[in-house]
C-alpha cells in the first residue's frame, strides 16, 4: 500500500520560489569584480533568475545542457544556479584555477553550450575560446556598456544585456527529481578530472540537512559568508540552503585577502562564515599583527583539509569564533561529518572538549559510513581502529558523469554499493570520525602508518611557522621517513628547534626526519596543498644520512 501524501519532484527552482515569496526582502549583498558592492533582495534574485531561464530558453538550449559558469562568488553567479537548473538544463561550474589546458578539456567532456564568465577570466576565454568547440554562447558577466570591444570571442554578449531583454516572468517547468540540475569536476589532485553530475533531488535533500542545526545551523537569523567558492562544489550547498532558510547572503567576489574578509564581515554583519583553512590562515594573519576583533561573527565551518587544532584554538580563544570543522568531498555534495558536540559533551573539561572538536564530526543523517580493512572487512567504531573510509547515500555519487572510470562502488552483501573516499579514518564510540589522512599520503615507515596531518598539525602549532606540508621520502631500510616542509618567509625557527618542538608531542618515530624549508608551498585548485607537485618539487631531495 502507498501512502496517501501528495507527491511533488523536489526543484531547485522551488527554492527560488520559496525564497521570493517568504523572504523577498532578506539581502544578497555581494563585493563586485569592479570592485563596488552590490546589493539586492532574494526577490531579484528570482526575478533575474526567472530572466536567466528565458535567455536560455531564447537561446534554444533544450532539456539538460549543459551551462558553463567560469566566476567568483557574486550575485550574478547566484541567478544562474537557480536560473539554468530551473529551467532544466545543467550548470556546469568550472574551476577558474585549473591550468587553461584542462579548463578547455573539462568544457568539451561536458559539452558546454553557454559559458559565462566574470571579466576577471576574459583573457583566460581568450586564450582557450578557440579550442571549447561545443560552445555557441559567451556571455560576460558584466553591463552592457563595460563589454570590451574586439574581444576575439565571436559573439560575446553582456550578461546585462543578455537577460535585460527577457521577460520577468516565467513557468518553471515540473519533471522527475532525478533529472541532472549541475556538475562539478573533481580538481584532479588525484588523477584526470571525472564529473560528479548532482541532481535536483541530491540537492534539495543536502540543502535541507546542511541546514540543520548540527550541520550548518543556518536560519533566517544569519548573515552567512560562503567563501568557499561557488565554482566547486556549489559553495557547499549554502546558495541552496540560503535560498531555503532566509538567510542574509554575503559574497566576497575576487577579493579573498584577510583585509577584505575582515572588512567585509564586520561591514556586513556576517555572523556565519565557510572555507578551507588556507582562507582562515590568510584572515587570522590579517587580524593578528592589526589587534583586530570581530563584532558579529560567532561561527565558522572549516573543512576542505584537516583543520590544525591551532586554528581552531585562535578562532575560540583569541577571537571568541566557534569552528565548526567538517568534512567531504565533489562526489558527496559535499557534505558528510560535522563536528558539534553531544549534551553530554558539555560538562567536559576544555581540553578533553578539544580533542572532539578537532576530529572531522558526525556523519549527517543522509550519509552513511563505514571504516573497512584491506579485505573490506569493517573496522569497530572504537577511536583506534583506522582503514579505508567507505560512505553511501541519497547525495552521493553512484557513478561520474559518462561512466568514466568504471563503476566506483564497492558492494556489500546485501548488494548496496559504497564509494570509497579515497580517505583513511578511525571512528569511535559516540560516532566521531577523525580523518588519519588521504590513502595516497599517508606515510608507511617499517610496516607502520603515519598521519601527514598530524605531523603538520604539531608544526603549525609552532609560533614561527604558518603553512606545513608533511610528506614521505623513501628510505632504504624504513620504506618511507616523514619530511616537514615549512613555508619559509615568517619562519623564524631552525630545523633544529622545530625538530626538538616534536619531543613528547607524538612518537619518536613519528617526529619527521627532516625539515625542508621553501619559499612557497604549492595550492591547488582549491586552495589545498598540493602535496603531488611538491613532492615533484622536492624529487631530487634525499634523507639525511642515507
Ligand atoms: P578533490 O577534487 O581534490 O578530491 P574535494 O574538494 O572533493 O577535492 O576533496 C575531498 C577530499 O578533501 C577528501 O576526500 C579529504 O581527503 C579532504 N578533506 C576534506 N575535508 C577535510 C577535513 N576536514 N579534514 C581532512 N581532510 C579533508
Amino acid at each position: 500500500m502507498l501512502g496517501l501524501m501528495q507527491s511533488q519532484p523536489l526543484l531547485i527552482s522551488s527554492l527560488i520560489e520559496f525564497a521570493d515569496r517568504h523572504h523577498g526582502d532578506a539581502e544578497v549583498v555581494s563585493r563586485r569584480v569592479e570592485g563596488d558592492i552590490h546589493r539586492y533582495t532574494w526577490s531579484d534574485v528570482a526575478t533575474r533568475a526567472r530572466q536567466v531561464a528565458n535567455a536560455l530558453d531564447a537561446c534554444k538550449l533544450q532539456f539538460s545542457d549543459r551551462v558553463a559558469t567560469l566566476a567568483w562568488n557574486g550575485y550574478r553567479h547566484l541567478e544562474l544556479y537557480f536560473g539554468v537548473s530551473g529551467s532544466g538544463r545543467v550548470l556546469h561550474t568550472i574551476n577558474p584555477r585549473l591550468h587553461p589546458d584542462q579548463i578547455a578539456w573539462i568544457a568539451n567532456h561536458a559539452e558546454d553550450q553557454v559559458l559565462c564568465f566574470d571579466m576577471t577570466f576574459l583573457p583566460l576565454i581568450q586564450a582557450v575560446h578557440a579550442k571549447c568547440g561545443t560552445v555557441k554562447h559567451w556571455v560576460a558577466l558584466c553591463d552592457a556598456d563595460k563589454l570590451p570591444q574586439d574581444t576575439g570571442i565571436p559573439g560575446l554578449q553582456s550578461y546585462e544585456a543578455w537577460i535585460g531583454a527577457q521577460s520577468k516572468q516565467y513557468h518553471w517547468p515540473e519533471f522527475d527529481e532525478n533529472t541532472a540540475s549541475s556538475m562539478c569536476y573533481t580538481s584532479g589532485t588525484t588523477g584526470n578530472p571525472k564529473a560528479a553530475l548532482y541532481s535536483h533531488r541530491s540537492t534539495l535533500l543536502h540543502a535541507y540537512a546542511a541546514a540543520l542545526p548540527d550541520v550548518m545551523c543556518m536560519s533566517a537569523r544569519d548573515a552567512v559568508l560562503p567563501v568557499v567558492p561557488m565554482f566547486h562544489v556549489n559553495a557547499w550547498g549554502i546558495p541552496y540552503s540560503a535560498a531555503l532558510t532566509g538567510c542574509k547572503l554575503v559574497f566576497p567576489g575576487p577579493a579573498l585577502d584577510g583585509k577584505s574578509i575582515y572588512e567585509l564581515v564586520e561591514a556586513e554583519g556576517v555572523s556565519y562564515a565557510a572555507g578551507v583553512p588556507t582562507i582562515w590562515q590568510m584572515l587570522l594573519g590579517h587580524m593578528k599583527p592589526n589587534n583586530l576583533k570581530f563584532s558579529t561573527l560567532k561561527r565558522t565551518v572549516i573543512g576542505g583539509s584537516a583543520c590544525p587544532p591551532a586554528m581552531i584554538a585562535a578562532f575560540r580563544e583569541d577571537y571568541g569564533v566557534e569552528v565548526l570543522h567538517a568534512w567531504g568531498m565533489t562526489e558527496m555534495s559535499p557534505l558528510g561529518t560535522l563536528c558539534t558536540l553531544k549534551n553530554k559533551h558539555l560538562q567536559l573539561p576544555e581540553e578533553e572538549q578539544m580533542k572532539i572538536r578537532l576530529k572531522q564530526g558526525r556523519a549527517i543523517f543522509g550519509v552513511d559510513m563505514k571504516i573497512v580493512d584491506g579485505d573490506g572487512q569493517e573496522l569497530p567504531w572504537d577511536g583506534k581502529a583506522y582503514g579505508d573510509l567507505l560512505v553511501r547515500g541519497p547525495w552521493i555519487l553512484g557513478e561520474y558523469f559518462k561512466g568514466e572510470g568504471g563503476d566506483p562502488l564497492i558492494k556489500d552483501e546485501q548488494g548496496h554499493g559504497w564509494f570509497p573516499t579515497g580517505d583513511v579514518a578511525t571512528i569511535d564510540a559516540d560516532g566521531y570520525m577523525q580523518i588519519t589522512d588521504r590513502s595516497k599520503d599517508v606515510i608507511k615507515s617499517g610496516g607502520e602508518w603515519i598521519s601527514s596531518i598530524e605531523v603538520e598539525n604539531i608544526a603549525v602549532a609552532h609560533p614561527a611557522v604558518a603553512m606545513a606540508a608533511c610528506i614521505g621520502v623513501k628510505h632504504p631500510k624504513w620504506d618511507e621517513r616523514p619530511v616537514v616542509v615549512v613555508k619559509k618567509p615568517g619562519a623564524e625557527v631552525t630545523r633544529e628547534e622545530l625538530l626538538a618542538f616534536y619531543e613528547g608531542k607524538t612518537a619518536k618515530w613519528q617526529i619527521p626526519d627532516d625539515v625542508v624549508f621553501v619559499d612557497a608551498i604549492p595550492l591547488g585548485a582549491t586552495g589545498k596543498m598540493l602535496k603531488t607537485k611538491l613532492r615533484d618539487v622536492l624529487k631530487d631531495y634525499k634523507l639525511p644520512n642515507t
